[in-house]
C-alpha cells in the first residue's frame, strides 16, 4: 500500500452491541490499515449493553495497548446513535472514523476515508455500492429511503445508512446526536455549512452473530426525517413559519365572517343556518392557535440557544485577532 500523506491523527469509534467474535479480527484489519497508511490512531469500542462478554474481550485488549485501545461500556443497551456519540464525544484526534463491529464495513477503506478529508472535505460518506444484505427486507426498503433523504433533505448521497464515515473533528463538535439520528449526521453538517464528499466502499457479508435490525427500522428513519426537516425549516423562526399559516387562516376566517355578515344584511339568510359561519369560526380559530404556537416556538428557540449557548451560525475561518 502506498505511504500516506494524511497529517491527521485518527480515532476510530466503534458501537458494539453483542458482536464478541468479530472484535479480535476487527482489531487486527484496522491495526493493519491504519500502520499500512502510516496514520496515528486510537481505537474507541463502545460496547453498548453487550450479554455476550464483549466488555471482557475490550478490558484485555486494552491492557495489551493501553494507548491505542481505549473503551467505554454502557449500563443497558442505548441504540448505535448513542454509542456513537460516547464515543465522538471522547475522541482525541482530529478525524474522527466510526465503523461498524461486525466486520461489514471494511477497515482497508479508512486511508481512501483520509485522502478525502486531506482534500478539504469535512464529511466523506461511505457508499456500499455492492451492500452484502438481503435485497427483499434491507436494500430495498434502504434504496427507497436513501431517494427521499436525498430528495427532501438536499443533501445528495447514495448511501445515508453505511457507519463508516469520516468527520472533521469541527463539524464533529456541531453534531448533535438523538434519536436514529446517526445516519443523518452528514445532512445536519451539510446544513452547518460543511464540505460533504461521498465514495464507494467495500461491504461484506455478516459473518458472525445477527444484524440489530430488521425492516421496522425503515419506519423510524422517516421519522427522523421528518423531525430534521422539521429542524432545519424551523427551529430558528418558528414564528415565521407558523405565523404564516396563522395569518393566512385567520384571513380567510375575517373573509367567511364578512360573507355571513353580508348574506344576514342583504338576503336575510338565518347566521347559525350559514356554512360561512363554521368556516370563519373553525379558521378564526386556528390561526390564533398557529400564532400562539409560533410564539411558544420563539420562547423555546430561545431558551434553546441561550441556555446552552448555542450559536446560530458556524464559522469556517476567521482572522487571528477573533
Ligand atoms: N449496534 C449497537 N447498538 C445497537 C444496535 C447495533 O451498537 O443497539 C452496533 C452493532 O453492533 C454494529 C452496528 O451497530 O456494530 C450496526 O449494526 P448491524 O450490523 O446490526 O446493522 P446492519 O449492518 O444490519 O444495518
Ligand atoms: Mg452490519
Amino acid at each position: 500500500m502506498t505511504e500516506s500523506k494524511t497529517a491527521y491523527a485518527v480515532s476510530v469509534v466503534v458501537p458494539i452491541f453483542n458482536e464478541v467474535e468479530s472484535l479480535p479480527r476487527l482489531y487486527q484489519e484496522v491495526r493493519e490499515a491504519m500502520e499500512a497508511a502510516g496514520v496515528a490512531y486510537e481505537i474507541i469500542f463502545v460496547d453498548d449493553g453487550s450479554t455476550d462478554g464483549s466488555a471482557e474481550l475490550l478490558r484485555e485488549l486494552h491492557q495489551e495497548a493501553p494507548q491505542t485501545v481505549r473503551y467505554i461500556v454502557f449500563r443497558r443497551n442505548f441504540g448505535q446513535t448513542a454509542a456513537m456519540a460516547a464515543g465522538f464525544d471522547c475522541a482525541q484526534h482530529e478525524v474522527i472514523v466510526p465503523i461498524d463491529a461486525d466486520l461489514q464495513n471494511d477497515p482497508h477503506d479508512i486511508p481512501r476515508l483520509l485522502e478525502k478529508i486531506d482534500e478539504g472535505y469535512d464529511v466523506v460518506s461511505g457508499w456500499r455500492a455492492d451492500r452484502k444484505d438481503k435485497l427483499l427486507s434491507r436494500r430495498l426498503p434502504s434504496m427507497m429511503a436513501n431517494r427521499l433523504i436525498s430528495a427532501i433533505t438536499g443533501v445528495h448521497l447514495h448511501d445515508y445508512g453505511c457507519t463508516l464515515k469520516a468527520y472533521h473533528r469541527e463539524v464533529a463538535e456541531h453534531m448533535n446526536f438523538y434519536g436514529e439520528l446517526h445516519r443523518f449526521l452528514p445532512v445536519l453538517a451539510s446544513w452547518a455549512g460543511a464540505r460533504v464528499a461521498e465514495i464507494e466502499v467495500n461491504h461484506r457479508p455478516r459473518e458472525f452473530g445477527q444484524s440489530k435490525y430488521g425492516i421496522g427500522r425503515t419506519l423510524r428513519v422517516v421519522l427522523d426525517l421528518i423531525t430534521i426537516k422539521f429542524l432545519l425549516s424551523y427551529s430558528t423562526k418558528p414564528m415565521q413559519v407558523f405565523g404564516k399559516w396563522g395569518m393566512a387562516a385567520m384571513a380567510t376566517g375575517f373573509g367567511a365572517a364578512l360573507i355571513t355578515l353580508a348574506q344576514k344584511l342583504w338576503k336575510g339568510q338565518d347566521v347559525t343556518d350559514n356554512a360561512w359561519l363554521f368556516i370563519a369560526m373553525f379558521f378564526s380559530l386556528g390561526g390564533l392557535q398557529l400564532i400562539g404556537m409560533g410564539l411558544l416556538g420563539e420562547i423555546n428557540v430561545r431558551t434553546y440557544y441561550e441556555s446552552q449557548q448555542k450559536s446560530i451560525y458556524t464559522i469556517r475561518e476567521q482572522s487571528e485577532s477573533e
